[in-house]
């Protein structure tokens, strides 16, 4: 192709070899003149022979690959990349009239390294993680049109936290298709939310929990459910559908509460099993009576964010865990999370364990759970498994 070109040192293609989609500088030896960040680069061994295609970009990952074979990365790369994505949606079935909320590009996991773009009714709200994927987004936005026909009305670009910091790309949160009369209400799992994808976090809504969500409709009937780190309250309202005697959901974050309160309302309008309460979770547990709940939800953020970080978060996770199995009733169960993907699931487990320890409880493991499929783990690039949970039975 008329790519510039990246050339590898001697041995270096052996994790391209074995699909592995990203280039760190340390295997670059050479490159084009006047690289800029952003361009589609072709790169070749150290034998000059083409290995992949890719976005460039400055950092220790330099290029994000998008093919292995040597192509055009133009609109009909990217009609033929989503229509894979949407297939395989339809294939797991989380795009129907009872659940029109789910995420259509996984980045790496859908062989798009960078981009993300999350289904709610009839917009996607599209972020971009690399400035490959800021630069290709009109050809995107065209192809996503052209997968999803009618059914596609609006498009959020929303990156303007999510692209690196080095590359002043001047993108804005905007629309870049519709934009009038949009309804925010999705459906997941045949139970409605407000998405806030103009204030609210990441996409607006959490999609990655919705099977998780579905399980502990199963087992919250006749309790009293406490939903920590509730966000827009998705845990919450299929407690109450799953017939839960009382929820409480907490966030530290004011407007989260709202979100929350805005939810239920729609879904169980006036039922006062629910109050929602702006606090900070160790607080809150702290001062909780012991028994008061018997199934708790805990789905913090991230604690780790990198390497660096990963000691001081499983602290957090074994002081968390403690506290919320210290508090919890006899026979209680509780659902744990961590979304820090550089936190394994046998690291989050070890925490999880020290944490049991240190109550002295009896507890059980009914469940290991992890990220629903419409959030794919590519095989190659096993990195891409970010959530982790444990559903506990403490006696
Ligand atoms: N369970 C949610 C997603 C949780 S996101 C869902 O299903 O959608 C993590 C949430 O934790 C955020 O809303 C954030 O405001 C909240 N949070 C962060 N630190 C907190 C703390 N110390 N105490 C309580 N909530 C906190």
């Amino acid at each position: 192709m008329d790519y510039k070109k990246i050339i590898l040192k001697p041995k270096k293609e052996e994790s391209l070899r074995r699909f592995h989609p990203w280039i760190f500088s340390g295997a670059v030896a050479r490159k084009d003149n006047n690289l800029y960040e952003g361009e589609v680069v072709d790169v070749y061994t150290s034998t000059n022979e083409f290995i992949a295609a890719g976005h460039y970009q400055v950092g220790s990952i330099e290029v994000r690959v998008l093919s292995f074979e040597e192509r055009k990365i133009d609109f009909s790369f990217w009609k033929e990349k989503i229509s894979i994505a949407y297939n395989l949606r339809k294939a797991i079935g989380v795009v129907s009239l009872v659940n029109n909320a789910y995420r259509l590009i996984h980045g790496e996991g859908d062989n798009l390294p960078g981009l993300i773009v999350d289904i709610y009714g009839d917009t996607a709200v599209m972020q971009s993680h690399s400035a490959g994927m800021h630069e290709a987004r009109m050809e995107i936005k065209d192809a996503l049109q052209a997968v999803l026909g009618e059914s596609l009305q609006n498009i959020y670009y929303k990156s303007e936290t999510t692209l690196p910091y080095k590359a002043d790309l001047g993108a804005e949160n905007d629309y870049i298709l519709g934009g009038k009369d949009v309804s925010d209400i999705a459906v997941e799992n045949n139970l409605q939310f407000h998405a806030d994808w103009l204030k609210g976090q990441k996409t607006g809504f959490f999609v990655d929990q919705r099977e998780n969500r579905a399980l502990l409709e199963r087992y919250a009937k006749d309790r009293n459910v406490l939903n920590m780190f509730c966000y827009t309250g998705g845990f919450s309202f299929y407690a109450m559908r799953g017939g839960a005697a009382l929820v409480h959901s907490v966030d530290s974050s004011a407007k989260a509460v709202m979100l929350t309160n805005k939810n239920v309302e729609l879904n169980f309008p006036e039922d006062s099993r629910h109050t929602a309460f702006a606090e900070d979770a160790f607080k809150y547990l702290a001062k909780t009576d012991n028994g008061k709940y018997d199934l708790i939800v805990l789905d913090p953020p991230a604690f780790a964010k990198h390497r660096g970080a990963v000691k001081n978060a499983l602290q957090g996770y074994k002081r968390l865990n403690a506290a919320a199995m210290e508090k919890i009733d006899k026979g209680g169960i509780l659902f744990t999370f961590s979304c820090s993907q550089v936190i394994s699931k046998d690291m989050f487990r070890l925490a999880v364990f020290s944490a049991a320890a240190m109550t002295g409880r009896s507890v059980k493991i009914l469940h290991q759970l992890t990220q629903p499929a419409d959030h794919p783990v590519n095989i190659y690039h096993p990195e891409g498994e970010y959530l982790k949970g444990l559903v506990l039975y403490v006696e």
